[in-house]
């Protein structure tokens, strides 16, 4: 048995995911996901090994759900107490200019995680509420915050103010704050370890449905795509990233398309699915090879806009020692990373096609030997990051 573990939670809107993690063997004993919290038909899963539990039942709150997982680990195990949890770490997403690194759950942290509401509208709230039955059924243990805007809170002030009003971006706290950012601090920091450098100038290229780009010396992120909200910077799956926010006025005022709509309209029917209907890059890239031009398109756009942001952070840094791809589309996508640094050739990045081609859920380098770049697939791991944050507080 293991000595101690941390309980992840990543409580949504509707969801808790939740991970039992082992943060000195990296292993989770035990995950789970409780779905469709307040609706009439709700479903809990829990894995635990090769056993894995599925209830079908209502779940009428977020405490109701937590009870029923802890219910779960009792019954189907791992209990708690021979697990010897030491920590519940929370991933909270919007932690504005007030946090950079992990932080004890205190009712002062919890006011701070509420004032932060108008900054993460989608996320805080949720979050809010499994911090608060977490504190309240897991008294025993010390709760910890972890933040996804931590890592890019010292991000240089060139590339974290808007060239917007001063006093106005002041007043309203709008800034670059970025996001992932648990994601890019874990995958370079494993790039580092893999290379045996700690002075590298690289780029992490997160890319699932939500995407973004980061550029890391050393330890330290010097820029970062997402914004004042996860909707700048790349493609993704269902938003557009950069635009001209005149399209906004355009749209107010010629389209007559109201605030909430133009919302939805670039944060779920844009990117690729607004491009070709399907946010799946695995559907996109079948479309791609039966011929179809918009699928093509939307694939270029989305590359384009890749190598500008790789180019432009090469800039920024001075050069680039490393490339690396994460998340379900950089870990999965190997046609994707090819085309990707084919593009890029001229910073010396290219990927050897054996092992590029090659799968395994090792973080690897999948350049060629001598290359003047190395490119790299890292998987992510946000949930032993947040328990490997959450043990640096006790
Ligand atoms: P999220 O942002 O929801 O956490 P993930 O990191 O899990 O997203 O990435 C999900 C996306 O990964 C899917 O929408 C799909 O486009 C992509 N994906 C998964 N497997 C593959 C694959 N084998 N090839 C290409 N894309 C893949």
């Amino acid at each position: 048995m293991t000595t101690r573990t941390v309980l992840v939670i990543n409580s949504g809107s509707s969801s808790i995911k939740y991970q039992l993690v082992d943060p000195d063997s990296g292993q989770a004993l035990a995950s789970g996901l409780v779905e469709r919290i307040g609706e009439e038909t709700g479903a809990i899963i829990h894995k635990h090994g090769q056993d894995v539990t599925e209830l079908a039942e209502p779940v009428a709150d977020h405490g109701a759900g937590l009870s029923e997982v802890l219910r779960l680990f009792e019954e189907k195990g791992p209990t708690l107490a021979e697990a010897h949890v030491v920590a519940v770490g929370h991933r909270v997403v919007q932690g504005g200019k007030y946090f950079s690194g992990p932080v004890i759950i205190d009712d002062e942290v919890v006011s701070t995680i509420e004032r932060l509401v108008p900054l993460g509208p989608l996320h805080n709230p949720a979050h809010l509420k499994g911090i608060e039955v977490g504190r309240a059924l897991l008294a025993d243990v010390p709760h910890v915050a972890v933040f996804d805007t931590a890592f890019f809170q010292d991000l240089p002030e060139e590339a974290a103010r808007y060239a917007l009003n001063r006093e106005i971006a002041d007043r309203y706290e709008i800034r670059r704050y970025g996001a992932h950012g648990t994601s890019h601090q874990f995958v370079s920091g494993e790039v580092r370890a893999l290379l045996g450098r700690e002075d590298l100038k690289q780029v992490v290229l997160h890319l699932g449905n939500g995407a973004s780009a980061s550029a890391v010396v050393g330890r330290h992120a010097v820029e970062t795509s997402m914004g004042l909200t996860p909707l700048e910077g790349l493609v993704m799956g269902g938003r557009t990233g950069d635009i001209d926010p005149a399209a906004v006025f355009h749209l107010w005022r010629v389209a007559g398309l109201s605030i909430d709509e133009i919302d939805q309209l670039f944060n779920r029917a844009s990117g690729m699915k607004g491009l070709t209907g399907d946010n799946d890059m695995r559907e996109v890239w079948k479309r791609v090879d039966a011929g179809e031009q918009e699928a093509r398109d939307a694939m270029d756009i989305y590359l384009h806009r890749l190598t500008k942001y790789v180019g432009a952070y090469a800039a920024v840094m001075g050069g680039l020692d490393a490339l690396t791809f994460t998340a379900g589309i950089g870990e999965n996508d190997a046609r994707l990373r090819a085309e990707l640094c084919q593009r890029l050739a001229f910073l010396g990045l290219e990927v050897d096609d054996a092992l590029n081609g090659t799968r395994s859920d090792e973080a690897r380098v999948v350049s060629p030997e001598g290359s003047r770049a190395a490119v790299l697939v890292v998987p992510t791991n946000e949930e032993l990051a947040i328990a490997r944050q959450a043990l640096t507080l006790l």
